[in-house]
This record gives structure tokens, C-alpha cells and sequence, in this order.
């Protein structure tokens, strides 16, 4: 082919220039990156034959060679995996997804330069690392199905060229041409001590050649051939998971998680565990401690990757993981199945239900350990993941109640920052409250304040506060805990305290209901279109009104989101309670004619302020209330 000229698109020069620029100390990582692009490709290319078996008619010996040359100054990384044509070298090493490059973009801009290499890593652009440490870098590659070799060339500040490449093996050869202060990664030691750090666990052998070579010395008389030694590879090549966990450093673990996931923060927890019995079964699970910028986009594909006797089969089976447990990453081995397996064929397996059972069972136990025994890992977790944990309770009716035992709340009571979880509050309720309080509103500081809450609190009763739109979705779900039942405080009639004490509250209601009643009336005949109802409330004890829906209607929170929803929202109209011992309304209730009008429309306006809505006339309630002040 002709050789072609490319430029990068603009976002990767930006790209790259901060990458190369980067203030990164550990250039290092560049040798880890390009490892690892080799090790997937043989993945690749051995998965692959296994049903084409034309692709591996050369029969080859997988490995990874390394070979320094301190004369040119060259560092090369060659693998005999898949390789790349010339498409592949322009999709793969010239653009990044575009989705992917504007979304690392924005990254970029919220975190600034500092987390660049963390940035790299999500952003599967750990190619570009080579960048950090080499002025030219050249890709020569000869794909396995294809017949022909290319070449890849860029000094990496603007543009690239593809053209015709000399290649006679399958596989990929990267050379970086290394700038003068990185000619330590020419040294046979520097290399090792890497490959040693950060990529022991690759499953194929990495070996090391360093050029020139050594002349032989030369042979003495009498002395014997000596036969040249067989090289030793770099790694020691065992799965991480196959390893007994005692002999396995935190070290490795991370190591491993970030060869995995491309993630340069360590993972929150490691879980490394045995299925045994029905299926045997080896997973190592991770939960991370930062969220992908995909963990809610409903097309990615999350799952563990699926290993069947060492033999990699591929990544994201999402069949071995329930879809609220997607944060998890990992690897699961099991010799229980075919070689050959596909995502097709494990979709209905028996043997792939089995190690999901597990699977799920063991991450929710710990979690529950997590919550127990490391409160602030778990707090870590639960805000960062908690929401897509809690789709379990809706989705998962076998595991509810053990998922329910580890969600976590802001609450009344709760100081802010923390948070409890329903056993807490369980165990915090006054004798005589029978069910668990809940207050839905946009955000923690407006619940503090509703009116709603108020006496509740007097008795000593907490409420949790539902800030996340799905709490409130899940209530059905939920149903009840521990045999009490999920009682909103907003709605219907909530009453506090012993029998003895409701009995003389409600009398109390009465007669207050019957001396308001002209009062009650009057507001209730104003307030028509608005409100159906107007009665004595049992919940206020300091505010002197608020807003109540019947026990089964939308509430007011559930309601503003469906409308930002756009969707359409059944208008009910709530009740307006009026608290009677507020000397406010000692004092309303003496007042007649406009006074009186504008009095209530105030007080209805402060109603919605309070639980966070919106006042249908802003301009008019700013009008009455600066006439009020004047007064
Ligand atoms: P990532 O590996 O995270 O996808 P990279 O920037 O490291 O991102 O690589 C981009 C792509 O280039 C890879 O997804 C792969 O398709 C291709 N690639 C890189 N190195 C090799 C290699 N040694 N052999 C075959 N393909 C490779």
C-alpha cells in the first residue's frame, strides 16, 4: 500500500500532549500497558482458535519478547497474538471512540491534570503511555487471517503514518525509541524488577533479549561445548486465583485488579474464594472504589471475565453476575464447563447459575462483613454504589432481605455526613412506634426542616429521609422489615406515642377541630381549588402548617420528579393541615374579610415553600409578604 499520512483528530493530540507532558513519576507504567496489549491479544487470538482453527495453523508457542537494544536506543515489545491490518492499526491506535474521548475530556476538565494517569487507564488509552517515555514509536503488525504486514509510525505530536510493514510471524511488534533520560528501561534488571512488579500473572511467558549480544567467549581447549542455556522467563506465569490466598500480597491482588480493569485505584475490597461441591469453581472478585463512567448506562455490557481451565474465554459474561452487583469485577475459573463455551451457550447453563448463585451470595456476605467490620470502607461503598446495590431488592426476591440488612440511610436523628441502616434503626425505636418513618425529599438539609417531621421527633421517633429517587420507587418493593411496615410521614393519618396518649391527642384534635371550625371553614372555602381538606394535624409541633397527600397518593417529591420526567401526573389534592396550638393561628383566627384572604394565601404559599415545591404566584406572595413586614 501507499504510505499514508494521518493526523490525529484533535481531541487525541490534546490527548497526548498532556499524557507525554504529564507530571506523572511513574513513567514505568508504559511497560506495564504494553505487556498487557500483548497478553490480550494472544487471549485473543487463542479464544479465536478455538473455532477457527485456520488462525493457529502455525501452531504457535504463545509468548511475549522483549528485546533492548542499547546501541539504537530501542525498546521492543513483541507478541504473536492476533496482530492488527491496516484498518486496525488506523481504528485502534489512531482514534479513540469518540464517545469515549469526549467523556474523557470532560474527566479531564473536573479533575484536572493531577489524575491523568488514573484518567488513562479508565479510558483505555493505555497504548498512548509509550508516549511517555519514547520520541517515535513504531507498531509493525501482521494480523492472523490476513497475509500481509503493516506498519503504524508517530512521534506522537500530530500525526501518524500507515504503510506497507516486513513482518514473516503473526503478531505485533511494538519499538519504542526511547528518549535519552529513559535509557534505563534498556538495562536486562530494570526490565525484570517491571515485569516482575507489575505483570508476574500474565499467563504467557516474557522473555528478554538484550542487544548487542554478548560475543561467546572464546572456547578453550579442552573445555567442552558449552550448550547455551535455555532462556527463563521474566514471569512466574500462575493465575493469581489458582495461588492459595495466604501466599498472595495485597500487592499482587492490586496489580492484578488494575491489569484487569485498567483502574490505577486500588480496589476498596478483594474477595478471592473457592465454589465447591455442586460446581468447582475459582473467582477473584474486586470491588472497586471509584464508579465507571458507565455503571449506569444501560447498554454496556458489566459482568466478571470467564476463564475455563486457565484458558481465557472472554470478558463482561454478564450471566455470572446480577445486574445490581455490576460494579463488581473480576475473574471466575471453573473446569466445570466446555472449552468451547459461548455467551449463547451459557445463557441457560446449569453449571453458569450455579457459580452466579455463589457468586452473588458470597459478594453480599461481604458486604455485610465490609459493613460490620470496616464501617468506613462499607461508607465508601455504599455512597458511591449503594443505589445500584439497592435495585436488588426489586430484582432479586431470593437476596431482599439480606440486601436490605445492608442499606443505608441519612435520617432525623443521624448527624450530617453519616448514615444508618435499618437494624439501627430498628433498635432506636421508642416502645410504642410500630412502624419505620420515612420523609422522600430532594435533599437531606430541606428533610431537617419539613414541618411533617416535627412530632415525630417530639416522641422520640426517628425518620429516614428518602433522597434518592429510587427509595421512593422501592418502597413497594420493600413492603416491610423486620415485620414493620414503611410508613410515609407526609401522607395519611400518622399518629405518635402510647394507646393512652393517641386516645387523648385525638380528643384534644376534636375539641381544637370543633373551637377552629368557622376558621377552618373559612380557609377551607378560600382555599377550594386547591386543597381537599382542611383539618387539626396530629404531625406539626412548631410549624404552623404543611401539606398532606392521602395515604396511597403520589407524593410531593415523586410527583416534581415524574414531571421532570415529562411525564403525566395525576393532579390529587392534598389536605392542609393546621397546627392548633401555633399562635399564628390563634391570631388568624380572629381575623375577617381581606386581612383574613391574604393571611391564609401566605399561609398556604409557606405550606409548599416548606416541603419544596413551587407557589404559583411568586410575585404576588413577595407583594404580601413585604406588606405584611410593613405592618
Ligand atoms: P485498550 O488496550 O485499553 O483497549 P490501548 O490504547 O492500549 O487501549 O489499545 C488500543 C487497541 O489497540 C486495543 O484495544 C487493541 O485492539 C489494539 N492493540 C494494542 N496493542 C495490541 C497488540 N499488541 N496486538 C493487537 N492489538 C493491539
Amino acid at each position: 500500500m501507499e504510505k499514508k499520512n494521518h493526523l490525529f483528530k484533535a481531541e487525541i493530540k490534546e490527548m497526548l500532549d498532556l499524557v507525554v507532558n504529564s507530571l506523572y513519576s511513574k513513567k514505568e507504567i508504559f511497560l506495564r500497558e504494553l505487556v498487557s496489549n500483548a497478553s490480550d491479544a494472544i487471549d485473543r487470538a487463542k479464544y479465536l482458535g478455538l473455532t477457527q482453527k485456520e488462525l493457529v495453523a502455525d501452531n504457535p508457542t504463545w509468548r511475549i519478547d522483549i528485546v533492548a537494544d542499547k546501541d539504537a536506543k530501542t525498546l521492543m515489545i513483541s507478541d504473536n497474538g492476533a496482530g492488527m491490518d491496516a484498518e486496525d492499526l488506523e481504528k485502534n491506535l489512531g482514534t479513540i471512540a469518540s464517545s469515549g474521548t469526549k467523556a474523557f475530556r470532560a474527566a479531564l476538565k473536573e479533575k484536572g491534570g493531577a489524575n491523568l494517569p488514573e484518567l488513562i487507564g479508565q479510558f483505555g488509552v493505555g497504548f498512548y503511555a509509550a508516549f511517555m517515555v519514547a520520541d517515535k514509536v513504531r507498531v509493525v503488525s501482521k494480523k492472523r487471517g490476513g497475509d500481509a504486514a503493516y506498519q503504524w509510525e508517530s512521534d506522537g505530536t500530530g500525526a501518524y503514518t500507515v504503510e506497507d510493514g516486513v513482518r514473516d510471524d503473526y503478531g505485533t511488534s511494538v519499538m519504542l525509541h526511547l528518549r535519552d533520560e529513559f535509557a534505563e528501561y534498556l538495562d536486562e534488571w530494570r526490565v525484570r524488577e517491571l515485569v516482575k512488579n507489575y505483570s508476574d500473572f500474565i499467563a504467557y511467558p516474557i522473555y528478554f533479549k538484550g542487544l548487542p549480544e554478548k560475543k561467546e567467549e572464546e572456547k578453550k581447549d579442552g573445555e567442552e561445548e558449552k550448550k547455551p542455556e535455555e532462556p527463563k522467563p521474566l514471569n512466574t506465569m500462575v493465575a493469581l486465583w489458582k495461588r492459595p490466598k495466604k501466599d498472595v500480597k495485597k500487592e499482587e491482588y492490586d496489580e492484578f485488579y488494575k491489569h484487569l480493569t485498567h483502574d490505577y485505584t486500588p480496589p476498596l475490597e478483594t474477595i478471592h474464594f473457592s465454589g465447591e461441591g455442586q460446581v468447582e469453581f475459582k473467582a477473584l472478585l474486586f470491588l472497586p472504589e471509584k464508579a465507571g463512567m458507565d455503571i449506569y448506562m444501560p447498554q454496556t455490557k458489566h459482568g466478571l471475565s470467564l476463564y475455563v481451565r486457565n484458558v481465557f474465554i472472554g470478558n463482561d459474561f454478564e450471566m455470572l453476575l446480577p445486574e445490581y452487583l455490576r460494579f463488581t469485577k473480576g475473574v471466575v475459573d471453573s473446569s466445570d464447563l466446555p472449552l468451547n463455551v459461548s455467551r449463547e451457550m451459557l445463557q441457560d447453563d446449569a453449571v453458569i447459575r450455579k457459580i452466579k448463585q455463589a457468586v452473588t451470595s458470597k459478594i453480599l456476605s461481604t458486604l455485610q462483613e465490609m459493613k460490620e467490620k470496616r464501617a468506613e470502607n462499607y461508607l465508601k461503598f455504599w455512597t458511591t454504589f449503594g443505589r445500584v446495590l439497592k435495585e436488588g431488592i426489586h430484582t432479586d426476591w431470593e437476596n431482599a432481605d439480606r440486601i436490605k440488612k445492608i442499606v443505608l440511610y441519612p435520617s432525623a436523628k443521624t448527624e450530617a455526613g453519616k448514615l444508618i441502616s435499618l437494624d439501627e434503626y430498628v433498635k432506636a425505636m421508642p416502645k410504642d412506634q410500630k412502624d419505620i418513618y420515612f420523609l422522600a425529599a430532594e435533599r437531606i438539609e430541606e428533610a431537617r426542616h419539613s414541618p411533617q417531621i416535627e412530632q415525630a421527633l417530639k416522641h422520640g421517633c426517628d425518620v429516614l429521609f428518602f433522597v434518592d429517587p429510587v427509595d421512593e420507587w422501592l418502597v413497594d418493593s420493600f413492603r416491610e422489615y423486620e415485620g414493620k411496615k414503611l410508613v410515609d410521614i407526609a401522607k395519611g393519618d400518622v399518629q405518635f406515642g402510647s394507646e393512652k396518649e393517641q386516645k387523648a391527642e385525638k380528643e384534644a384534635n376534636e375539641k381544637a377541630s370543633a373551637d377552629l371550625k368557622p376558621f377552618l371553614d373559612a380557609v377551607k372555602e378560600q382555599l377550594k381549588d386547591n386543597v381537599a381538606d382542611v383539618r387539626v394535624s396530629t404531625r406539626l409541633a412548631d410549624s404552623p402548617c404543611c401539606l398532606v397527600a392521602g395515604a396511597n397518593a403520589l407524593s410531593a417529591s415523586m410527583e416534581r420528579m415524574m414531571r421532570a420526567m415529562n411525564q403525566e401526573v395525576p393532579h390529587e389534592k392534598r389536605t392542609l393541615e393546621i397546627n392548633a396550638s401555633h399562635p399564628l393561628v390563634a391570631k388568624m383566627k380572629d381575623l375577617s374579610g381581606d386581612e383574613l384572604k391574604d393571611a391564609v394565601e401566605l399561609l398556604y404559599d409557606q405550606a409548599l415553600i416548606a416541603e419544596g415545591s413551587a407557589i404559583p404566584d411568586p410575585a404576588r406572595f413577595t407583594k404580601l409578604l413585604t406588606a405584611l413586614m410593613l405592618k
